[in-house]
Formats: structure tokens, C-alpha cells, sequence
């Protein structure tokens, strides 16, 4: 499935934010997630079908495209961050114009702080009878969120999931959040990538979805993921038409592993298959003993 290709005098250039979705239970996370989906590329290519892989890309008539993790919620994102994956560039804080501020809107207020990535809000409900975004925007500010319209820098959305109304102003408010941050990644060299989703096909072995953080994953490299090895055999974006590489800030599903990976495995290139298996039974060996000193405490 490798198709060659090669490409010289690349060096860093911008790319496109990570963005990971989360609140409170009920708020509204999978709605939004399911409706931002629908005008996902893959669906656009797919006439409307979509299926879950861990990520998808929404492009914007200026070219400038969003990956979000399809993951919502704070337990992804905490064991990504557990395991050293710091994919997330932006949280989308979904706070339901109702209910407003909840306990769980506050846990995720505090992992973002702690991963220092910073906050776009996005209320939702906003076409409920009951709606009141305004005492959603006190509360967030009295939680000590540094609100815009207040002289800060924390971009306030209305939203409807259910009935899809204020998705592009969410979108414009997250690509204005990310120019600026004024992403960007070196895009020569050896990847240095993470998965987002794992999942064994009957027909194809170990499937992963993986997000290049830097340099250009490349079809036919060794790699080791997490404490897993195997030879990208093919590389898929998400509408799954095969590419010969996948840069920065792209999410794809990659096919060749030998083992299943988990959320948040990084994955090393390596020169060759001798050296994966070594570092992967270096891994297991490591994981293992960890695991069982876990058990002591
Ligand atoms: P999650 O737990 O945060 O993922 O929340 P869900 O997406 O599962 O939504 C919880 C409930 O709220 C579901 O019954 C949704 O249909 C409803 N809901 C989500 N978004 C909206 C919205 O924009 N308007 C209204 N009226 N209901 C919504």
C-alpha cells in the first residue's frame, strides 16, 4: 500500500490546533462532538457518514483546518497527560446555558490550568426556554476565568448542538485562539507522534489513531508505540483514502503493529526492525515492573 515519496526543504511551519471538548456530565460534549463531525472533511467526502476513529478535521473556506479529539470528556485527557501526551492545544469548555457552571465544569477549568492550554467556552442549550448565558459568563468569571467582553482573553460562544446554530462562530473563535498561540511544528525529520485511539480490526491486526506532534511520519518506518513495534504498512487519513506521510496536527490511522496501543502511547521511529523489538521488550519489561511496584504501594 506504501506509495514513495519524497520531500525536501521542508522546516517548521504553522500548523493547526488540537482542540479536546469538555464540562459537566450532560452538558452537552457528544452533541456538540457529533454536530462539529457532520461538517467534519470525511464527512463532507463520505456524503454524511462518519465513523468514530479518536479524531476528525473540519476545514474552513480559508484553507485553515481543526482537528478535535473525538474522545470528550476529562478522563481522555487526563490519561493522556498521564502518560506524557500533551496533544491538546485548546479545551472547548461546554457549559449548558441551564444548568451553568457544575462541579465537573470546574475540574476541567483546573486541568486545563494545570496542562496550561488555554480555554475556549462554548455554552450550549442556548435555545432552551430556560437559557441563560449571561449567569453562565458571571459564574465563569467568578471561578476566575478572564472573560473577553471583560477585558480578557478567555472567547465566550452561544451555542446550539442540538439545533447545530453558532458551530462557525465556535470554529472562527477557536482559530483565532490558535493563531494566537501561533502554532507551530518542525516538519523534516523523524516523527514524533502519539495515538488517540487503538482498535484491533478482524482483517487488518492493530489499528491506531495517531496525531504527528512533529517531523513527518512517513509509510514503511519502524516504530515503537508505547511498549508495542511494528512497520507502518499503511497510513490512512480520516476519510481513509491511503497517503504516503502524515505531518503535523493531522490525525490518521496508521496499520502494521504487531500489539494493541493504548491512548497517550507515543510513538518513536526507529532505523530498524532489530531495534524495535529490542525497545519494545526494553518497554514491556519497564511497564511490567512499574505496573507491579504500583500494586506494592
Ligand atoms: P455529554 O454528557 O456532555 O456528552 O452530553 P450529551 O451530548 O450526551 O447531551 C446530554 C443531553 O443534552 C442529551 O439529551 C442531548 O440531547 C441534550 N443536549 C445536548 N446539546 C443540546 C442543545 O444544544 N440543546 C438542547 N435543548 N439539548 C441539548
Amino acid at each position: 500500500v506504501c506509495r514513495l515519496h519524497s520531500d525536501d526543504g521542508a522546516h517548521v511551519l504553522g500548523r493547526s490546533p488540537v482542540v479536546t471538548v469538555m464540562g459537566h456530565v450532560d452538558h452537552g460534549k457528544t452533541s456538540l462532538l457529533d454536530a462539529l463531525r457532520q461538517t467534519s472533511l470525511a464527512a463532507k467526502e463520505a456524503g454524511g457518514i462518519t465513523q468514530h476513529l479518536g479524531a476528525f478535521v473540519v476545514g474552513m473556506q480559508s484553507g485553515a483546518s481543526i482537528t478535535f479529539l473525538d474522545t470528550p470528556g476529562h478522563a481522555a485527557f487526563s490519561a493522556m497527560r498521564a502518560r506524557g501526551a500533551a496533544v491538546t492545544d485548546i479545551v472547548v469548555l461546554v457549559v449548558a446555558a441551564d444548568d451553568g457552571v457544575m462541579p465537573q465544569t470546574l475540574e476541567a477549568m483546573s486541568h486545563a490550568k494545570a496542562a496550561n492550554v488555554p480555554i475556549v467556552v462554548a455554552v450550549n442549550k442556548c435555545d432552551k426556554p430556560d437559557a441563560n448565558p449571561e449567569r453562565v459568563r458571571v459564574q465563569l468569571a467568578t471561578e476566575g476565568l478572564s472573560l473577553e467582553e471583560m477585558g480578557g482573553d478567555v472567547q465566550v460562544v452561544e451555542v446550539s448542538a442540538v439545533n447545530k446554530v453558532g458551530l462557525d462562530k465556535l470554529e472562527d473563535a477557536l482559530l483565532l485562539q490558535a493563531e494566537l498561540m501561533d502554532l507551530k511544528a518542525r516538519i523534516d525529520g523523524p516523527a514524533q507522534a502519539y495515538v488517540v485511539e487503538a482498535r484491533l480490526d478482524k482483517g487488518r491486526g492493530p489499528l491506531a489513531t495517531a496525531i504527528v506532534k512533529a517531523g513527518t511520519l512517513v509509510c514503511g518506518q519502524h516504530v515503537v508505540v508505547g511498549a508495542e513495534w511494528g512497520r507502518i504498512r499503511s497510513i490512512r487519513d480520516m476519510a481513509r483514502k491511503v497517503i504516503a506521510q502524515a505531518r503535523p496536527a493531522m490525525p490518521v490511522e496508521i496499520e502494521g503493529l504487531k500489539g494493541l496501543p493504548m491512548a497517550g502511547d507515543d510513538i518513536v521511529v526507529v532505523e530498524s526492525e532489530e531495534r524495535a523489538r529490542m525497545l519494545s521488550e526494553g518497554r514491556k519489561k519497564k511497564f511490567e515492573k512499574d505496573r507491579l511496584t504500583k500494586l506494592e504501594e
